[in-house]
Order: C-alpha cells, then structure tokens, then sequence
C-alpha cells in the first residue's frame, strides 16, 4: 500500500448515513475511515472535497426502486476529491496518489465480461454502484476504484466539476443516443433539473434546437439563459402535445430525452415526437412507460434507454466543460443541508444543482 505523503488518514471522519430505507438522514461525525493498509488491490481512497447532490440519491434513501440499495448506506456519486492511498499490489493503476479524481455512479465492474468488453460497462453483472451498492460521497473519505475514477481537468474547478459525473455524462451520452444531427429539435422534460439544464447545453453545443419542458419562473429563467430555443410550462400549459409541436412548426421534435421522474413526461412524448423520432429514457419513476403501441408503429418511433455513461463517455462530457461549452448551475452548501436538499429535490424547487462542500482543500 502506498499513502500520499505528508498526508495522515484520520480514523474517523463525518458522513451522512442512512439506517434503513425510509430512515431520516444522520451526520455521523465518527464514522470510520478505512485506513491504507486495509485496503484491496485496484482500490484507493479518495478525500472528498465536493460532491452533487442528484435525483438517483433520493431515490436510493427512499427505496422507491425495484433494484433495493444496500443499508446502513452513505449516498452520493458526483464526487471530486484526491487520491490520498491506494492499496497495495493494484496493477498497472491509471492514476496515482495526489491525482484529483472523480467518482461516478459506476464505482467498479470487472472490465472483462461481454458486456465491459461491449462499452456497456453499467450492465457488468459485477457493477458496484456508488452511494447505492457500495458507500458513496456524502462522506470525507470514499473507497473508490482506480480503473474507474475518472481524472479531473485543471480547468474545472471541483465544485463545478462534480455534477458532470452524473448528470453531465448521462445528458451526454443520452444525446449520443438520440439518433440526432445538426439543426434538429431535441424536447428536455425536465429541463430545469440538475440532468435537464447540463441536457440542454450540451444539446447546444451539439448543434441542435432545444424545447425546454419544466415549471415555474426560476426554471424558465434558467434554461432561456443556457439557450434554450422555446419553453412549454408543462403545469400551465392547457395542451403540452399541442404547444411542443406547435413550437417545432408542427411536425413535432426529432428525439425526446425524458430526464423527468415522471410518468407523464413519457406517456406525452410519444404523442407530440415527430415520425421517426427517437424517446431516449434516462428519468427513472418505477412506472410503466405507457407509449401507445398503435402510434409507435404507425410513427415509427424509436424508444431508447439510456444509462449513465462509461469511463469514456465521462472524459468526453468533462473536457466539453473543460472547453467552456458547459457549465454546471449549482448553489454550494454543507454536508448538514443534505436532509433539506432532499425536501427540495422532492418538491422540484431546485433550479440546476445543489453542490455540497464536504471539506475544505
Ligand atoms: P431533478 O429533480 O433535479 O430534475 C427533475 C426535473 O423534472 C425537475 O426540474 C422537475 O420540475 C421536472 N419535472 C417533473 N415532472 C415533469 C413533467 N411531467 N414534465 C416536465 N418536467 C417535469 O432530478 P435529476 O437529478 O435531474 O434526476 C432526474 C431523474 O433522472 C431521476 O429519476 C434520476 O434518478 C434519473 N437519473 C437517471 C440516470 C440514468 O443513467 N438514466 C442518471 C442520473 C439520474
Ligand atoms: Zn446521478
């Protein structure tokens, strides 16, 4: 094992746990940290200086999915921090100790089955989940695993770095799915979200046109100001089919990328897409999708899931925002405000992202 040096591993450290499903959120100031000598090959310890704050981890505190996190559990999985061990006999480690690094939903997976070897790293049958199967960034010191944390660019600064983690690189990769090009309509419900509003600039960036789908002024504001071609307040509007289409000249947009966690944003865009258009599902309500099977067919849609993004994907999504293209909009708070980000998130009143500062560095 080798361990940064001039830098001393505490033996304890704050965390916020959950119990079990359903329990209220606690900040543990003596939480253990694993030590440098406790650590496996291929793993390394991240002190964790920011991480975001994303719709995943509500979900995984609630238990609201089909797939059950494991509990007591530390959430969080948009974690930027530095590398301060890593445990001894990893072979050929890709980062070393001091690097700034990211953690991603993805924290592990085998990189040697079918589906590792396919570039569909997410669907391993091995995948260790951050901040769902294995404890996440909520916390000061994070295990995490040198083949898949991802280096940070200098020019991002940590804070603005962590959401590309997540909801950087689902967006991403979700638009690389999309089945679009240049000057084609792209409709984001859920576009004021933490996914959504990093969706529509990188669907800028991309070249295409952008309707953004969400409620309320805050929102609204938002994504105009990121670029966003045409805005449908899917609470007000009296007919949300009719407006999207209306917005494209008629015929509808090319791809829809639901990052809503609502049924409804699935079940409408079926209706408004245009012929040939792409539904790439990346919001996740354990609901059925309801499409209507007659107009599916008879448009030739294609419905598409879209599941975060491999170590790839996750270089790509940080050097646009390295190059300026993307920029995460987060307000910045303590690791204590996590139990009031998530009454937040709930009652969808958080424009962009929440980032919290975990330590200073
Ligand atoms: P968020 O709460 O920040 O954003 C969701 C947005 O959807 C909110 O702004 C809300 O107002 C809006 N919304 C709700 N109902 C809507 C509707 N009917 N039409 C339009 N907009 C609507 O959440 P987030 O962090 O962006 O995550 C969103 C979802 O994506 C969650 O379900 C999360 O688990 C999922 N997710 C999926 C992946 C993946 O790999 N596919 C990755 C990360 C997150
Ligand atoms: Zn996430």
């Amino acid at each position: 094992m080798s361990t940064l040096q001039g830098f001393t591993i505490p033996k304890t450290q704050t965390a916020a746990v959950v119990k079990s499903i359903g329990a209220p959120l606690e900040v543990q100031t003596d939480h253990p940290v694993k030590q440098a000598a406790d650590l496996k090959p291929g793993e390394c310890l991240v002190h964790i200086s920011h991480t975001g704050v994303c719709h995943t981890d509500l979900h995984a505190k609630q238990g609201d999915w089909p797939v059950k996190p494991m509990n007591p559990l530390i959430g969080g999985h948009e974690g930027v921090g530095i590398i301060v061990a890593i445990g001894e006999n990893t072979p050929n480690s890709p980062v070393k100790l001091g690097d700034r690094v990211g953690i991603k939903w993805m924290a592990d997976s085998c990189l040697n089955c079918e589906f590792c070897r396919r570039g569909f790293e997410m669907n391993c049958p091995e995948v260790k989940l951050s901040g769902y199967t294995v404890d996440g960034t909520f916390s000061e010191y994070v295990v995490s695993y040198t083949n898949h944390v991802t280096p940070i660019p200098k020019e991002l600064d940590s804070a603005g770095a962590a959401s590309i983690l997540c909801a950087g690189v689902t967006t991403y990769k979700a638009l690389k799915v999309s089945n679009t090009k240049v000057g084609d309509w792209v409709a984001l419900p859920g576009a004021g979200g933490g996914l959504g509003h990093l969706a529509v600039q990188y669907a800028k960036a991309m070249g295409l046109k952008v309707i953004a789908i969400d409620t309320g002024a805050a929102k609204e504001k938002l994504v105009k100001s990121l670029g966003a071609d045409a805005w449908v307040d899917f609470k007000t509007s009296k007919d949300i089919v009719a407006d999207i289409k209306a917005a494209t000249g008629g015929l509808g947009p090319h791809a829809a990328l639901v990052t809503a966690a609502s049924q409804t944003g699935y079940t409408q865009a079926v209706k408004y897409l245009r012929e040939g258009g792409t539904l790439v599902c990346v919001g996740m309500p354990d609901a059925e999708m309801g499409a209507n099977v007659f107009w599916t067919v008879f448009k030739s849609i294609r419905i598409q899931g879209s599941y975060v993004g491999t170590r790839q994907d996750a270089v790509e999504a940080l050097d646009i925002a390295a190059a300026g293209k993307v920029k995460v909009t987060f307000e910045q708070k303590g690791l204590d405000a996590l139990k009031d980000v998530y009454e937040d998130l709930e009652a969808g009143k958080i424009a962009g992202r929440v980032v919290l500062e975990v330590s200073k560095q």
